[in-house]
């Protein structure tokens, strides 16, 4: 019989800082998945791997420059500790390896449709940069792919890793429980979300829009799609725009 999902979803992040993990990936709906093994975290000291006394992991750029990269020797190694364990604690035939992931602000943006890939293969590992990041020889050896948070400069990798694992954690099967998996959610249909609203029915002289209490499930549906759409006009034209686009070829 196949084996299948008996396995844990599996995070192994490469980094200067374990000790900021699993920081809020302990918390809350990512926690208790961690608590369930529904998925599982490892850290990776990248200074385990340093070769000299001082425990250098980091060195002046070639050609000069401010700041200081992170050596392709001490990463590389860090990096095939972590695929060589993969293969010699499963059989390697069934062994389907994890994308290797670097963050970086010269990556491709994160998008929900990547973390949707990512949630369904084996894991991730992820590589996080300090200083002015990593020497690119071993990015092109160990056919590293870059992901980007967005365009801003984050002073480490450790930040963006945990914000791609938490986006990753909370779409796996059994995260979210029996609420809604998630598919109504921004981005999920290439539109931002409708405006939500609870109890109280007046807050501050301000009514919920009556179409919401009337128990009309198909205007309410109405309404929330027309929301949706306008918003994501006025917001996010890039969105709109694709999103018209790839309507017009499926009608
Ligand atoms: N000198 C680099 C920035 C280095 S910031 C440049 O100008 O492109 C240090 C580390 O923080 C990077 O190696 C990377 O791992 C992480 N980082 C910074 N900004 C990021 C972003 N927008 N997305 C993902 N990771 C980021």
């Amino acid at each position: 019989m196949a084996d299948t999902g008996s396995k844990s979803w599996a995070a192994t992040v490469l980094t200067l800082y374990p000790d900021m993990f699993p920081g809020s990936l302990g918390q809350s709906l990512a926690g208790k998945a961690l608590h369930d093994k529904i998925w599982a975290l490892e850290t990776v000291d990248i200074r385990d791997f340093a070769r000299d006394k001082h425990r250098n992991v980091d060195d002046t750029p070639a050609g000069g420059g401010a700041g200081m990269v992170m050596r392709a020797d001490v990463v590389g190694q860090a990096i095939d500790h972590v695929y060589d364990a993969d293969v010699s604690n499963d059989d390697p035939d069934k062994m389907d390896r994890r994308p290797l992931i670097y963050l970086s602000p010269r990556g491709k943006p994160l998008t929900q449709a990547r973390v949707r890939a990512l949630s369904e293969g084996p894991g991730v590992v992820l590589l996080c940069g300090r200083f002015e990041g990593v020497d690119e020889r071993v990015l092109e050896a160990r056919q590293v792919e870059e992901i980007s948070l967005g365009d801003y400069i984050l002073s480490g990798g450790e930040p963006a890793a945990l914000t791609l694992l938490d986006a990753v954690v909370r779409v796996l099967p059994g995260v979210m429980g029996k609420q809604a998996s998630g598919e109504d959610e921004s981005f999920e249909t290439g539109l931002l979300e409708y405006p939500h609203y609870t109890r109280p029915a007046i807050w501050e002289e301000q009514e919920i829009p009556a179409v919401l209490t009337s128990g009309n499930h198909k205007k309410v549906a109405e309404w929330r799609r027309a929301q949706s759409e306008e918003l994501t006009r006025a917001r996010r034209p890039d969105l709109w725009e694709k999103f018209c686009k790839e309507s017009r070829q499926t009608d």
